[in-house]
């Protein structure tokens, strides 16, 4: 049991000078500057941190990042390797929704369901998404609706759009998708999306509108991503929005200017930032290429950048801390249907962030365990680095 006194709380809506009780691996109680103090006596084990001048945020949700690796763009030697859990912890990310890419032979879902349980075993919580960028989809069991069902990771499902590497599904394949993940998600009460990687081809979201437009499709079962990827996805982005969804910008993928001064922009222009989500897609395939164009080498994406988008923002805008940590933490969570994350209040995991006043990750709190203090790790994982 941990109490963290005198943070300066954002759950992620600011609420000011808090205590905050941690037990069993969830919030267990709140007190904010006026209520009566959280009184604990003879409770062994029960460590109190006194957090005077420190920031509290919501452990970080990555909805979109490739824990089990990707890439093999550029052959099998730019195969990605699989994410280490310190490297999540280190950028403040307790929480992973991960997913399959182009490939979804040489990697499988069976590999990326073990991968989530290992780091829960490690300490944080992960979901997955069920197939890949191709259609017909891959999944588990034997439908995507029987893994939304099933599989207790499984949150949802991918498929590519705009993209040379997509299957180009058809507005009446993706309905009857739609419905598989409907269903699923409403009797596995998980809520059910459908997750889009977008591509460069010029139609970007347009078969989005026409699911949405055309056929009602509920647009919360939908959730584009990659949608920085260009000035024309991102205008589109934005309409979506006002049609009532969410939409996703990938912070180590393409980007067509950084994603803290796009969603600098668009809140200039009056949008609201909490329909709008970061995630890295960490450990992508990308190719280098050199001033013209030609192919030099490949790298994977890195995982850190939802954590220097969102300082970026907190540092050099004029946008409320709450919209940018929302970003990270309550709009994935709403997102994916993860409904005991993404926020810091009684009964929610006990996922956190620690900031010093100059938003500097110092500390990481993942179940009510404390991953990272003082910008040291408490842990190595199960297999730590040489
Ligand atoms: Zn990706």
């Amino acid at each position: 049991m941990k109490l963290f006194k005198n943070v300066n709380l954002y759950a992620p809506t600011s609420l000011g000078k808090a205590d905050v009780l941690m037990a069993s691996g969830r919030i267990a109680a709140v007190s904010l500057s006026g209520d009566a103090p959280i009184e604990l006596r003879g409770i062994a084990g029960l460590e109190t941190i006194d957090c005077q001048g420190m920031s509290m945020a919501p452990g970080f949700i990555d909805q979109h990042i490739h824990i089990t690796g990707a890439g093999g763009k550029y052959g099998y030697g730019s195969m990605t390797p699989e994410v280490h859990v310190t490297d999540l912890i280190r950028c403040g990310t307790t929480s992973v929704v991960g997913l399959l890419g182009t490939d979804g032979t040489a990697r499988s879902l069976n590999s990326l369901y073990a991968k989530c349980a290992a780091l829960e075993a490690e300490g944080l919580s992960a979901w997955m998404l069920s197939s890949y960028f191709g259609f017909p989809p891959k999944t588990i069991t034997s439908s995507v609706h029987d893994d939304l069902l099933f599989i207790d990771r499984v949150v949802g499902c991918k498929i590519a759009l705009a993209d040379v590497r997509s299957s180009y599904p058809t507005a009446n394949q993706l309905l009857a998708l739609l419905r598989e993940i409907q269903v699923g998600g409403m009797i596995s009460s998980k809520g059910g999306v459908l997750h889009i990687h977008l591509g460069a081809l010029p139609e970007g979201m347009d078969m989005l509108f026409e699911l949405v437009e055309r056929y009602h499709v509920d647009i919360k079962r939908l959730s584009p991503t990659h949608v920085g990827r260009t000035a024309h996805l991102f205008e589109q982005a934005q309409r979506f929005v006002k049609l009532g969804g969410m939409v996703d910008l990938s912070t180590g993928g393409t980007q067509f200017r950084p994603p803290w001064e796009a969603l600098a922009q668009a809140h200039e222009a009056g949008e609201d930032l909490r329909n709008y989500t970061l995630s890295s897609d960490g450990n992508a395939g990308i190719g280098i290429l050199d001033a013209e164009g030609q192919l030099t080498g490949f790298k994977k994406a890195p995982i850190d950048l939802n954590l220097w988008n969102v300082q970026q923002i907190l540092r050099e805008t004029d946008i409320p801390a709450e919209l940018a940590l929302g970003l990270v933490t309550s709009g994935p969570a709403r997102t994916m249907g993860l409904k005991r994350k993404g926020s810091l209040t009684l009964g929610m995991d006990a996922d956190a962030c620690i900031f010093d006043h100059q938003w500097n990750l110092s500390g990481v709190v993942s179940r009510g365990e404390i991953m990272m203090w003082d910008g040291d790790l408490r842990t190595e994982g199960n297999f730590p680095r040489a």
